[in-house]
């Protein structure tokens, strides 16, 4: 596995670099192959970037601050991630392709973080299905949006966590 310069950007994206989805917050550093990281997972990370996550961020059209992203096994336990989080990177979701999940806040002017996930969850939720897409449901004053592209029927895109 060729590791990617942390400080460069992921696949074709303009947006987001490869420090944002493999830190470890808790950590206080970034994922390596040693906490299971492999090029199927970077595959999945730039595919998610390129077809799902630029495509949101040109949307809004706003700046996003990414809270987490890529989680290994033993750091998804830490974090009490649930079992089969989509966060692993180990959901097949067709093509020999891994899903990829990200946690962020959108950051709108003159409006707090929450204010924020609001309206950016509001508007994300009305181009789930045009984007294939799930995102939680965090409820009414979330903290964070979640988004990810594990397949599902789209009656089950705004799902409850
Ligand atoms: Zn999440």
């Amino acid at each position: 596995m060729q590791y990617p310069d942390l400080n460069s950007y992921i696949g074709s994206s303009s947006y987001f670099i490869w420090k944002e989805a493999l830190w470890l917050p808790k950590g206080g550093r970034a994922a390596t192959e040693e906490d299971g990281l492999n090029s199927d997972i970077l595959d999945a990370i730039i595919n998610f970037t390129e077809n799902y996550l630029d495509p949101v961020r040109d949307y809004l059209n706003i700046p996003f601050v990414v809270h987490c992203w890529y989680r290994p096994p033993e750091y998804n336990k830490l974090v009490a991630g649930a079992e089969h989080s989509p966060h692993l990177c180990l959901t097949d979701i067709g093509n020999g392709m891994f899903c990829s999940a990200i946690d962020l806040h959108p950051v709108f002017e003159g409006m707090s973080e929450i204010e924020s996930c609001i309206k950016g969850t509001e508007m994300i939720n009305s181009i789930l299905c045009e984007y294939s897409l799930r995102m939680e449901n965090l409820g009414s004053s979330p903290l964070w949006i979640h988004i990810d592209n594990v397949p599902t029927q789209n009656a089950f895109r705004f799902f409850t966590p």
